[in-house]
């Protein structure tokens, strides 16, 4: 089943044209490297599937769902349902910076899912474990580095249950000797079958992780495959510019 489904999408900023008709789908266990150069329009299209940029036209259907059709959204209490099956990681965090780990994680449960206390105590217990920061449940995030902060961003994203996990550049905000947690983190995801787009620069993990990488241009998929052919035997001179393969 397609998790994602993606037909004609199109996004400008007055008359910039971000986003150039794009389709594409995911499917589940998917695990979608999305590589391009800067500008290309990578975040402008995981802004726009989880809603935080409004598109100008296409459809785009979640687990079936449909968030827009046509350039019609559906209504605010579909679109909520929506939104709750996708989990999104920032390149920069975004964790709530008055609230201890356990509280970022507790959350977003206990207001959008109306879960019990219990529950999702012990849900985020196991999900700290699981990032290895279990000792770190009531620190604030000030006292964190670069890379405990990802990995607390992967666990709170985990808390909701999606169907889907999207991360914008997890490690580009890292020092390099702290990417390696994250990734760590984000490959023993991808082995537990989690449905994954990772819009990165880590062209290692893209090819050790990642089933299917698209490579971006000016809002436009060029091309997408699986990273062995992508990465060896691209078939585009944009591609092989920008993989730096001569042409
Ligand atoms: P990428 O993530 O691939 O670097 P972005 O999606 O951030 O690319 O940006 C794509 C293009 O859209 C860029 O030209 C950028 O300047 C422009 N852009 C992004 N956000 C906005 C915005 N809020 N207003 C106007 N232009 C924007
Ligand atoms: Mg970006």
């Amino acid at each position: 089943m397609a998790i994602i489904e993606v037909t004609n999408l199109s996004k400008s900023y007055g008359e910039l044209d971000v986003l150039k008709q794009m389709s594409f789908q995911v499917e589940k266990n998917d695990v979608v490297a999305v590589i391009g150069p800067s500008g290309s329009g990578k975040s402008t299209m995981l802004r726009s599937l989880v809603h935080l940029e409004q598109i100008n036209g296409g459809t785009i259907r979640v687990a079936g769902e449909v968030l827009v059709q046509d350039g019609s959204y559906s209504k605010p209490n579909e679109i909520k349902r929506i939104m709750s099956k996708m989990g999104m990681v920032f390149q920069h965090f975004n964790l709530f910076p008055h609230l201890t780990v356990r509280e970022n994680l507790e959350l977003a449960p206990k207001i959008v899912k109306g879960e019990s206390t219990a529950e999702v105590r012990k849900r985020c217990l196991e999900l700290l474990d699981k990032v290895g920061l279990s000792s770190r449940a009531s620190e604030y995030p000030a006292k964190l580095s670069g890379g405990q902060k990802q990995r607390v961003a992967i666990a709170r994203a985990l808390m909701m249950n999606p169907d889907i996990l999207l991360f914008d550049e997890p490690t580009s905000a890292l020092d390099p000797e702290l990417t390696g947690e994250v990734l760590q983190v984000m490959k023993r995801l991808a082995e537990e079958h989690m449905t994954m787009i990772v819009v990165t620069h880590e062209m290692g993990f893209a090819r050790e992780v990642a089933n299917r990488v698209m490579f971006m241009d000016k809002g436009e998929i060029v091309e997408a495959g699986p990273p062995e052919q992508l990465f060896t035997n691209p078939q585009f001179d944009r591609t092989k510019a920008f993989l730096n393969l001569g042409l």
